[in-house]
């Protein structure tokens, strides 16, 4: 059974970087406007390195938890950039939630959506306000504690996932007066926040995965 678990893992892994790889130019575009433009580039990069470390993790008979540690390490260093190190951290959190040796539960994929977003909390430190894609993420871990029942994992994620998605799109109305957000300047007024839109994008995907 804990193969299994672990095939199931790195199934997500291929899907994501199958999104980030479809979204890669519309992520770059959104980047360019605040930031530097290579938010497309590391999603995909990332993505595809941690899928990649994944399926190699999976032929070597590892379980999930090394699995997403191994994943994790491989996005943050293919990557590079700012949210390459947070999904890479994220995934490594998650890996914990999960053992090398046992199955999972309904829950077991929420509470490791769970310790993924908290570590990217924890390490980037940013509050809901400083147009990052916390500001997806806080809203998102909020709405799947109410949504999830103890059964209904794909369906409490994909209800979390819209509440990011309005919450990504509305990131484009903050000025610059608060943290990040005053770093990116006025230009980034009417652009939504690279990171928050992917965040919002890939939770989308995973629900529609588990479902
Ligand atoms: P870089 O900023 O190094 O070029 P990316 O373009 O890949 O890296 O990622 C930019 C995204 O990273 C931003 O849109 C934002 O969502 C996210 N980000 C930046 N700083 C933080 C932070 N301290 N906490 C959470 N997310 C952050
Ligand atoms: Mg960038
Ligand atoms: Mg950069």
């Amino acid at each position: 059974e804990s193969r299994e678990v672990a095939g199931k893992v790195a199934g997500v892994l291929d899907l994501f970087a199958g999104v980030c790889a479809r979204e890669e130019a519309e992520l770059g575009r959104i980047d360019a406007i605040a930031g530097d433009g290579d938010h497309g580039q590391g999603m995909a990069y990332g993505s595809k390195g941690a899928a990649a470390a994944a399926r190699q993790a999976l032929e070597d008979g590892a379980g999930a938890r090394t699995l997403l540690v191994r994943a994790g390490e491989a996005w943050s260093e293919s990557a590079g950039g700012t949210s390459g190190a947070l999904w890479g951290a994220a995934l490594i959190a998650a890996g914990a939630v999960y053992d090398d040796q046992a199955g999972a539960e309904a829950r077991t994929v929420v509470d490791a959506v769970d310790a993924g977003i908290d570590a990217i909390q924890r390490l980037g430190g940013a509050q809901v306000g400083d147009k990052t894609m916390v500001d997806a993420a806080a809203p998102f871990r909020e709405e799947l504690a109410k949504a999830f029942t103890g059964a209904n994992a794909a369906e409490a994620i994909l209800q979390a996932a819209e509440v990011a998605r309005e919450a990504a799109d509305a990131t484009a109305e903050i000025t610059a007066t608060l943290g990040r957000a005053r770093v990116l300047g006025e230009k980034s007024v009417g652009t939504p926040d690279p990171g928050a839109i992917s965040f919002s994008i890939l939770m989308r995907e995973l629900g529609r995965h588990l479902s």
